[in-house]
């Protein structure tokens, strides 16, 4: 599989055009190859490109440090402390510039690892056929070559790009112990490009996704939005369970999936999951809070009821402490920024005001800032029947209802006259769709 010199495949054979990739992005490479930097389009960028698809981001590999790259782009900066990597910005588009860095070897060369064989330091320049050994799977280790337009392939990516399967450069158990996120990469991978592990990825991940739990939360924080908040949501929720990696990351939420009365809860985050993909496909916002606020939701519920029914507090302050509970034991894994928690604790702690339907407070409750995301949720809890239907369609027809007569609707009257006048039903409307606000 692997050789020390590149397979070359001329511009004749491959699929890889410039009019696919961003000017921003050619603009980097030539400009590094006219200063006589060896210049090549890298990772995701190219296995993308081959595949046929639109990559969203550009990444470039070079021979020149990064202080060489930083001199010729008035619009760079140089980043990173582990290791230093480049970022020249074009407008909203940044391309990502490294310097070629020597692969290291764990097993070899110990300072550079801790015990459990994770690299500590990687930080060493290299030439190209260096740096192609450091990268995680064989799709992500081809180089698109500036100077002449061919593809550079050390480790068999093309073949294996045209098989749709998925390996590991190297020693999978190996690689694993060096960087646990690729587990998490793994499973991204096979679930958004619908790539197959090769059984011995499979079995390595089944052996060390155990190692996550070294990771520090908030790596895994950008790893749930690349998983969760990019299209494939579903398909990603499923991976990781099909290889028993969610409960990695989410182990209440795990939990409350195994528990007798799991099956809906599956079905309540399912419906979510589509619902977000739906959104992320009609190019609508979103927001890894509601997510979040799905996956914690069974945990929270059972820690409400208990509050509920030991400490007699109300059901708004049980919400509101399970919430808080929920989320904290959740930061032991991923670390959810803090403008994240706050609307989800409102969105949870919004819920029981859907059942008051009369009044003023519950007519001003339609223009709370986050009524919408509230309500989605709402809907959400309505599919595996926690709320009724007259309160999912009541709150849903009021939606549509001109002013006036949704002061009618909760039980307000402008004009006493009008007060006996029976209530009229509007023709029920499918709720629009949204799962936020
Ligand atoms: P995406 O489509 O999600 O951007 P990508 O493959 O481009 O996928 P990036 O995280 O952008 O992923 O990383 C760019 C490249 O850097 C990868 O293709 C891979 O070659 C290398 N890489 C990234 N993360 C790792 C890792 N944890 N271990 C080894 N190599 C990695
Ligand atoms: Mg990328």
């Amino acid at each position: 599989m692997a050789n020390n010199t590149p397979q070359i495949i001329g511009r004749a054979d491959h699929t890889v055009s410039r009019k696919h990739i961003s000017k921003a992005a050619l603009k980097v490479l030539y400009t590094l190859k006219d200063a006589g930097f060896q210049a090549f389009l890298v990772g995701g960028a190219v296995r993308d490109l081959l595949l046929g698809g639109r990559p969203k981001d550009f990444d470039v590999g070079t021979d020149a440090d990064p202080d060489q790259v930083h001199a010729l782009f008035r619009n760079s900066r140089i980043i990173g402390r582990r290791f230093r990597l480049v970022h020249v910005r074009f407008g909203r588009e940044i391309i990502e510039v490294a310097t070629f860095r020597a692969a290291s070897d764990p097993d070899l060369d110990e300072d550079r690892s801790d015990e459990e064989g994770r690299l500590l330091r990687d930080n060493m320049y290299g030439s190209i056929d260096e740096d192609v050994w450091r990268r995680d799977f064989t799709v992500n280790a081809l180089y698109y070559n500036i100077a002449d337009f061919s593809v550079w392939d050390y480790v068999g990516g093309v073949e294996d790009l045209k098989d749709r399967k998925l390996e590991l450069i190297g020693e999978p158990a190996r690689r694993l112990r060096e960087d646990p996120v690729r587990v998490l990469r793994a499973v991204r991978f096979a679930a958004k490009l619908r790539f197959m592990p090769v059984p011995s990825l499979e079995s390595a991940i089944a052996e060390h996704k155990e190692l996550l739990a070294n990771i520090p939360p908030a790596r895994l924080f950008d790893e749930f939005l690349k998983l969760f908040q990019a299209g494939f949501a579903r398909s990603a929720f499923d991976a990781l369970r099909y290889y028993q990696v969610f409960r990695e990351l989410f182990p209440d939420t795990a939990e409350g999936l195994a528990a007798h009365d799991g099956e809906d809860f599956e079905h309540f985050i399912r419906t979510a999951l589509d619902n977000t993909d739906r959104r992320v496909e009609e190019g609508k916002p979103i927001t890894p809070m509601f997510l979040l606020g799905v996956f914690l939701w069974w945990p929270i519920r059972a820690r409400a009821r208990m509050y509920v029914e030991d400490d007699g507090v109300n059901e708004v302050q049980a919400l509101g402490r399970a919430t808080y509970d929920c989320l904290a034991r959740q930061q032991a894994r991923i670390a959810i920024p803090r403008r994240f928690g706050a609307p989800l604790r409102e969105m949870i702690t919004m819920q029981p005001r859907f059942a008051k339907q009369r009044g003023g407070r519950a007519l001003g409750f339609l223009e709370h800032r986050r009524f919408r995301a509230a309500y989605d949720f709402m809907l959400l809890r309505h599919v595996i029947g926690d709320v009724s239907d007259e309160t999912a369609e009541f709150w849903t027809e009021v939606q549509t209802m001109e002013q006036a007569e949704r002061v009618q609707a909760f039980g307000l009257s402008q004009k006493p006259a009008n007060k006996d006048r029976p209530r009229r039903r509007r023709r029920r409307r499918k709720p629009p769709p949204s799962n936020d606000g």
